[in-house]
């Protein structure tokens, strides 16, 4: 029988285990706590703090005896930011932590028993990510900019450093800051909905240097105020090649409006994953570390291993990157053999992503593509309809994963090979066991660190169908 501890005791805990957010697990009569900031093997004091009919959640106390795969964090915010949920775990041990989030989901929501590969780690831990996106609020007169606290809207400012970041974010950071402070410029207030400037979104093509800011405004800013911004900003950073505002005014956590407004540079900056060059304009998805995207992707054109001829449909396809990557290194396997090409049908939902599918094709010279706007259950069905059997499919959707509809409309059109690539091994254990149903085998899946510090894990996968 468990028995639930009370709000307010303090109580000793072993931590066994770690959950998909990152928090660390551990039983108390057999009652389930979760405790932020810990790791296995860790024995701790812990409060509880808060007490549900199933588990219970605790706070640190006192550590009384440290896991093995403590080290000191190197983020003075790391506990209270919520970005960084491993800065506190050496990295062997995270990578770890993830393959067995991986296996159990494939075994206890899949009910698949399957060996996952070790998870491929990321080349550089920080300053990996090239996108980043400063809230910027108001706080009692004072301007805030860093990160939402954990299911909060209260700021955790970070003085423009984040470790994850390239350095030069917190030099433009705190140069916007600079020309707010300036030029009387307020920050959002979210309980009035008064303030202009509600975050710094920035982005980098680390292949080129090329950096993008985009502001996100509660509305206009004066001309002065443009021009003062793109003096400041462009004097101290050559690589800032595009400056953009958008218009946000509605009261919503999305933080794009649908209004840009280019006021320095192109719209437009470029990067390259492996041979590919590509263009990414503000409103487009693109993969946030760019140099284990290109493992992903390479490890994806083997699992698709495309010999020339075949039609390759890439559905929430973005803005093309992974069918257009596994056509150039088909392309590159066969400049010898001279064979012929290879047919990609695209589809993805946000038009502006398509629009630079479309681009980034032809860019790179790869004629034979056709990108389609629709959502990936409509256009499936569509193509099933217009007789387009692809004979290898790579499917890359949102953390939702798929819908069983389109799991449906795949199995009919009856591809030879299927290579899934998920950010969130629940749905994907999910799906893979529907399509385990439809007749189709599974590989051993390989989870791609793309996050270190965060609990997110990467994971691509191959699934063949199973001949009659
Ligand atoms: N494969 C791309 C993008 C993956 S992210 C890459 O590697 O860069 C998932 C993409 O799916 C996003 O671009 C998103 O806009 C798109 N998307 C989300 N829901 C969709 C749906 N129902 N149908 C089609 N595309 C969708």
């Amino acid at each position: 029988m468990s028995t639930s501890p009370q709000k307010n005791d303090v109580i000793r805990l072993n931590i066994e285990g770690m959950t998909s957010e990152g928090s660390a697990v551990g039983r108390h009569n057999s009652f389930t706590v979760f405790v932020p900031n810990g790791a296995i093997g860790d024995v701790i004091d812990c409060r509880i703090i808060k007490v549900k009919k199933n588990y219970a959640i605790g706070k640190i106390e006192r550590i009384i005896s440290p896991s093995p795969d403590r080290i000191e964090s190197d983020c003075p915010v790391s506990f209270s930011c919520g970005g960084c949920t491993y800065r506190h775990i050496d990295y062997e041990a995270q990578l770890r932590i993830k393959r067995q989030m991986v296996e159990d989901a494939f075994r206890r929501i899949g009910g698949i028993q399957i060996d996952v590969n070790p998870v491929m780690p990321s080349p550089e831990i920080n300053g990996y990510r090239n996108k980043a996106q400063f809230p910027v609020r108001e706080e009692n007169g004072e301007i805030k900019i860093g990160f939402f606290a954990p299911r909060s809207h209260r700021i955790i400012e970070c003085g423009g450093i984040c470790r994850l970041q390239p350095e030069q974010f917190g030099e433009i950071v705190n140069e916007v800051r600079s020309w707010m402070q300036e030029g009387k410029i307020k920050a959002y207030d979210e309980s009035t909905g008064k303030g202009l400037v509600r975050h710094i979104y920035l982005r980098k093509g680390f292949a080129t240097g090329e950096i993008m800011l985009c502001l996100v405004l509660n509305g206009n800013l004066k001309e002065k105020d443009k021009a003062q911004l793109i003096k400041r900003i462009t004097e101290k950073h050559d690589s800032v090649k595009s400056i953009c505002l958008n218009k946000n005014t509605r009261d919503t956590n999305v933080i794009l409006g649908d209004d840009f407004e280019l006021i320095y540079g192109e719209k437009a900056i470029g990067d390259r994953l492996g041979d590919l060059e590509i263009k990414l304009p503000p409103e487009v998805f693109y993969q946030i570390n760019k140099e284990q995207a290109e493992r992903l992707y390479k490890k994806a054109a083997e699992l698709a291993s495309l010999k020339g001829g075949e039609t390759l449909m890439d559905l929430y396809c973005g803005t093309g990157t992974i069918g257009l990557f596994m056509i150039k290194e088909a392309m590159k396997e066969s400049a010898n053999t001279g064979s012929t090409p290879i047919k990609l049908i695209g589809v993805e939902v946000v038009e502006e992503s398509v629009k630079t599918a479309r681009e980034n094709a032809k860019m790179n010279g790869i004629n034979n593509t056709e990108f389609i706007c629709a959502t990936a259950e409509k256009a499936a069905e569509i193509l099933l309809q217009r007789g387009d059997i692809p004979d290898v499919l790579v499917i890359d959707p949102p953390r939702k994963g798929c819908t069983p509809e389109l799991i449906d409309t795949i199995a009919k059109m009856n591809p030879e090979r299927i290579v899934y690539i998920s950010c969130d091994c629940a749905t994907l254990a999910r799906d893979a066991a529907i399509f385990k149903e439809k007749g189709y085998a599974l590989h051993t899946p390989t989870p791609v660190d793309m996050f270190p510090h965060t609990p997110h894990v990467e994971c691509v996968t191959l699934m063949s169908r199973i001949e009659e």
